[in-house]
C-alpha cells in the first residue's frame, strides 16, 4: 500500500509501505474512507518537534473494516467504524470513568499511520465505534471530524463546563477551536466568544454558533473579554492552541471560579503558581477522551444535526498530502482533507 512518511521539517512523503497485518489478536485492519493532516501534525513538520527517524503520519481515520484479530467480537468486516488518536480497552476502570486516552493499555490510536491506504488499529473492540449502516458520502468529512477535531474540541468545551446560562470564550480559530464552538453551542451555551482575526474562520464561526468576535489577542484580547463580561471574565474558557500566550490569555480571561479547558497540544507553557492561586479558575484538559464522546457525536452527525466536516476547507487526493501539511502550516486551508 501507499502511506505518508515525514523524513524531517518540510519532508512529507507519499510512498510503498508494508500493508498492515493482523499482530495482536485484538487488532483490526481498516481501508481508509478519508484521511486528513491535523493541527498537532505540524509541531513535528516544522521542526519545532524534532523527527530523529522517518515517522508514519495520520492519526485520525474512518474506514471499512477489512479484517479483524480472533478476539475482536463486535467489529466486524464491512463495517465503516470511527476511531482516535488512542487505542483504548474502554473496559478499565479509567476507561469507564470516561478517560479512556488514559487507557491502562493506551497505545497509539493508528500506529502504521492514518495518512494511508490501510491502519492496523489496535484494541479493536474497545476503540472503534462502527456507524448504524454505510454512511452517505457526504456524511464521511463530518463523521472523520469526530475522529479527533470534534471530539477534542467537545471535551474542550466540556471541561470548560459550557452550558446553559455560560458565556463560552474560545481561544484559537483553528479546528479544534472552531468546533469547540459548535460543540458549546450543542451544550446550550448562552454566549460564545470566538477569538479570531481571520475573515473566513470568524464566518464559519458564527456559522457554528459564535454571538460575538474578538480580533484582539494576549492582554487586549483579556480585556475586550472582560469588558463584554461587565469587567468578571467568561465562566468557560477554551484554549485551543497550546502556546504560552494563549494558556495565559485563556487563565486570565476566565472569571474567578470559572472554568479553562485545555486541548491545545502543549509547547513550553508554564504556569506561574502565585497567579495561578490567586485567579481562583479550574484548569482541565489534556489528550481528549474522543472514544468516550463518539456515539453521542456520531449519532449528532448520523440525523444530521450538526456539519463539523465544514471545517475541511481543502479537499486533495492522499498522493498529494505534502500539499496539505503546506496549506494548513501557510494558514490558508483550515483542515485538508484527503481523498485516498
Ligand atoms: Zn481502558
Amino acid at each position: 500500500m501507499k502511506g505518508t512518511m515525514l523524513y524531517g521539517a518540510r519532508d512529507v512523503r507519499f510512498e510503498e509501505r508494508p500493508d498492515p497485518t493482523i499482530i495482536e489478536p485484538t487488532d483490526a485492519i481498516i481501508k481508509l474512507s478519508a484521511a486528513c493532516v491535523c493541527g498537532s501534525d505540524l509541531w513535528p513538520y516544522r521542526g519545532i518537534d524534532a523527527v530523529k527517524q522517518p515517522v508514519a503520519m495520520g492519526h485520525e481515520y474512518v474506514g471499512i473494516v477489512q479484517e479483524v484479530g480472533s478476539e475482536v467480537k463486535n467489529i466486524k468486516p464491512g463495517q465503516f467504524v470511527v476511531g482516535s488518536f488512542f487505542a483504548s480497552d474502554n473496559t478499565c476502570e479509567i476507561c469507564r470513568s470516561g478517560y479512556q486516552s488514559s487507557c491502562v493499555q493506551r497505545q497509539p490510536g493508528a500506529p502504521t499511520g492514518a495518512q494511508a491506504e490501510y491502519a492496523r488499529i489496535p484494541l479493536a473492540d474497545g476503540t472503534l465505534v462502527a456507524t448504524p449502516e454505510l454512511p452517505s458520502d457526504d456524511l464521511i468529512p463530518s463523521l472523520l471530524s469526530a475522529s479527533d477535531v470534534l471530539g477534542t474540541g467537545w471535551f474542550g468545551a466540556a471541561a470548560a463546563e459550557a452550558g446553559p446560562g455560560k458565556t463560552v470564550a474560545v481561544v484559537g480559530d483553528g479546528a479544534v477551536g472552531l468546533l469547540a464552538i459548535l460543540s458549546a453551542k450543542q451544550m446550550g451555551a448562552e454566549r460564545i466568544i470566538a477569538m479570531s482575526r481571520n475573515k473566513d474562520r470568524q464566518k464559519l464561526a458564527l456559522e457554528f454558533g459564535a454571538t460575538e468576535i474578538v480580533t484582539e489577542r494576549g492582554d487586549e484580547g483579556v480585556a475586550r473579554i472582560k469588558d463584554l463580561t461587565n469587567g468578571l471574565g467568561a465562566h468557560s474558557v477554551v484554549e485551543a492552541v497550546g502556546t504560552q500566550e494563549a494558556m495565559m490569555q485563556s487563565i486570565r480571561a476566565a472569571r474567578p471560579g470559572g472554568h479553562v479547558g485545555f486541548v491545545g497540544v502543549l509547547h513550553g507553557v508554564e504556569i506561574e503558581g502565585w497567579e495561578y492561586f490567586f485567579s481562583h479558575v479550574h484548569l482541565h484538559g489534556g489528550p481528549a477522551p474522543v472514544r468516550n464522546y463518539l456515539p453521542h457525536l456520531i449519532d449528532l452527525i448520523w440525523n444530521r444535526k450538526i456539519n463539523p466536516g465544514k471545517v475541511f476547507d481543502l479537499t486533495l487526493p492522499l498522493a498529494r498530502v505534502a500539499e496539505g501539511y503546506k496549506a494548513m502550516d501557510e494558514r490558508s486551508a483550515i483542515k485538508a482533507l484527503l481523498i485516498p
